[in-house]
């Protein structure tokens, strides 16, 4: 084990880890508020001592007035005078901390926020699927604009509250060295308590996130458009309020309990700190009635023991806060730190155009999981062709479109586009040859024109492409009925917007996906599946007309389109079953001339 003093002092500190870097993060925001907020803080923090000091001397002045024949009123005046301007300044400083922290507030919350979002554009979609870190994520925007200034505040505070205390040590000094030994021993115990305590709920906190993340799922799946329909209709409703209830029992057990001990241990050392400054007290006084020191010294010393009880206090108060924003800020850190491979691959074009795109011994599993999704994957489109797969939910051919597209990168073998690997390629310019709708497509609340428009940044604007990719991807004849065209906001959350069915949604993504006219390799991962039967053929129809420049793959479990496409593939369990076209798969009577002979009864 290790020492324990050590280890004492290092929780203990823990509290303010995060402080430096929160002041790192302010500072670098804006330094001239940051300075302003320290200068002010530096007078806030002295001043309530010189105020002190005047109060003696007022004192001091009105005694020696009164036992004087010419009393020096002028004198005493005077010093009134300036105790109240330097009440204004302490005022003004107060006032000018106030005005520094809600800019900086302001500053902060939008530079967090931004680097948040920044960092979320360099992740990779594995990042985003993985539970914990898509957690840290969540967190680290619900909090982004308040936690970060208050820490900063705390810490301010706590350094004010400090230099306050020192500065009362200072002319306590002149009263005893011993003076000042009680003011510090009467607030240690406190402070490392509370100290430690903050540390301790700091560590539950992290510990239990789990939970805590079960719970903000439950609020999410109960209150959230989204989750109600199943919610009602299954009547999930009370058991999912009750297992929300129940984690809430699990956790306050262990809030209460440290609550309590906390509140007990402060009260007690509160106790002990008071007694202290009371014996103090009682010393100052005892002092001024034998004569070893003024009257204003005797006022000086008691306002000194008063405010620095005050002053600690405000202290353990701060740190006592201090943990919620250090859990706020160790998760901020976590996910910024958190490492992304270098993208590598610089090449715009590959050495055998061709070729077209190679899968070659291809194995994949996605991290953390026991199987592979893919094993041993090998086939070949050339330009010009199409390409089909069929199989059951869950076969891997959704794994298979995210390593085409670089959103992971395969565990074994090796897949080249137009000769050359797909890691040597420039990301930008590979995505750019690859127009593709996947299952889950996205729904944006935008405008209408904006939804396809996505599809292609550089055109995001360009309403003459909007309405190309619209005609081929059979949307311009339901825009074209909507009476703002294609500015009509799409989605419920912002007014005014219009929900579509999900057939309809589908043609808009399909038409995003048309929106990149230069990509030559077409991936519709189901496109389909909530369109009618006219619309799908039409599309259909459309691809076979590309099809003599462009590649398509197309994932699909109606086989009336399946069968037109250029070579099918039949996956089971992430490998290759069969491979051929309509004809040869039909004649190899395996698995998909069962599937195509049971989906063709369907129909007879
Ligand atoms: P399909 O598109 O054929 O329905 P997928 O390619 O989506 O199937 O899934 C293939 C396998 O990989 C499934 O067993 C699925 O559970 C698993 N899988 C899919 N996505 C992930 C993921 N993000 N993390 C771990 N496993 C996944």
């Amino acid at each position: 084990m290790s020492d324990p003093t050590a280890s004492f002092l290092t929780r203990f500190l823990g509290v303010f880890v995060y402080s430096r870097r929160a002041l790192e993060l302010v500072w670098t925001t804006d330094r001239r508020l940051t300075l302003a907020l320290a200068a002010l803080t530096l007078i806030a923090g002295v001043l309530p001592a010189v105020i002190a000091y005047i109060g003696q001397l007022i004192v001091d002045g009105v005694v020696a007035a009164m036992a004087a024949e010419v009393p020096d009123t002028a004198g005493v005046m005077w010093l009134i005078v300036l105790e109240a301007l330097v009440v204004v300044v302490v005022a003004a400083s107060q006032r000018g901390i106030s005005v520094s922290q809600s800019l900086l507030r302001a500053l902060l919350g939008q530079r967090v926020n931004v680097m948040i979002l920044e960092k979320a554009l360099t992740l990779q979609l594995a990042h985003f699927e993985d539970s914990e870190f898509y957690d840290k994520l969540t967190q680290a925007r619900r909090e982004a604009s308040s936690r970060p200034l208050s820490l900063v505040n705390r810490t301010f505070g706590l350094v004010q509250n400090g230099i306050s205390l020192v500065s009362y040590a200072v002319l306590l000094f002149a009263f005893s060295p011993w003076a000042v030994v009680i003011l510090i021993c009467a607030g240690l115990p406190s402070f490392f308590a509370e100290a430690k305590f903050s540390n301790d709920a700091f560590r539950l906190f992290r510990w239990r996130s789990p939970d805590t993340r079960m719970q903000i799922y439950l609020e999410t799946v109960i209150a959230r458009e989204d989750g109600v329909k199943e919610v009602k209709l299954f009547g999930l409703g009370p058991r999912l309020l009750q297992r929300y209830r129940d984690i809430f029992k699990k956790l306050f057990v262990e809030d209460k309990k440290l609550t309590i001990r906390r509140d007990t241990w402060g009260f007690f050392l509160g106790v002990l700190s008071s007694a202290a400054f009371y014996a103090a007290y009682a010393w100052v006084v005892i002092t001024t009635i034998n004569g070893g020191i003024t009257l204003g010294a005797m006022t000086m010393y008691l306002v000194l023991f008063r405010q620095g009880q005050a002053a600690v206090a405000a202290s353990l108060t701060a740190i006592s806060g201090m943990y919620e924003d250090n859990l706020y800020l160790s998760n901020l850190y976590e996910y910024l730190e958190q490492e992304v491979p270098v993208r590598s691959g610089k090449a715009l074009q590959g050495p055998e155009p061709q070729r077209g795109l190679e899968f070659d011994q291809v194995s994949f599993r996605y991290p953390g999981a026991d199987d592979n999704a893919l094993t041993d994957v090998s086939f070949r489109v050339a330009p010009g062709e199409s390409l089909a797969l069929v199989g059951e939910n869950g076969s891997g051919k959704t794994t298979l479109i995210k390593l085409l597209t670089r959103l992971y990168t395969p565990t074994g073998g090796r897949i080249s586009l137009d000769g050359l690997d797909l890691q040597e390629w420039d990301v930008e310019a590979l995505r750019q040859r690859i127009g593709v709708i996947f299952q889950d497509f996205g729904r944006y609340q935008f405008s209408v024109g904006e939804n396809i428009g996505a599809g292609d940044v550089r055109y995001i604007d360009d309403l003459e492409r909007w309405k190309t990719a619209a005609d081929t991807g059979m949307a311009a004849p339901f825009i074209e009925t909507m009476p703002d065209g294609y500015d009509t906001q799409l989605g419920r959350w912002f007014k005014g917007g219009r929900e579509l069915s999900g057939g309809q949604w589908q043609k808009i993504a399909l038409s995003r996906a048309f929106m990149r006219s230069d990509a030559d390799i077409l991936v519709l991962d189901e496109p389909t599946a909530a369109m009618d039967a006219a619309s799908e053929a039409a599309i259909f129809d459309h691809f076979q007309s590309q099809s003599d420049t462009k590649m398509t793959i197309l994932i699909s479990h109606r086989f009336s389109t399946v069968r037109a496409a250029d070579r099918i593939i039949v996956i089971q369990d992430g490998k290759i079953l069969e491979q051929g076209n309509h004809e040869s798969l039909l004649a190899e009577d395996g698995q998909y001339a069962s599937l195509f002979r049971l989906q063709a009864k369907g129909y007879q």
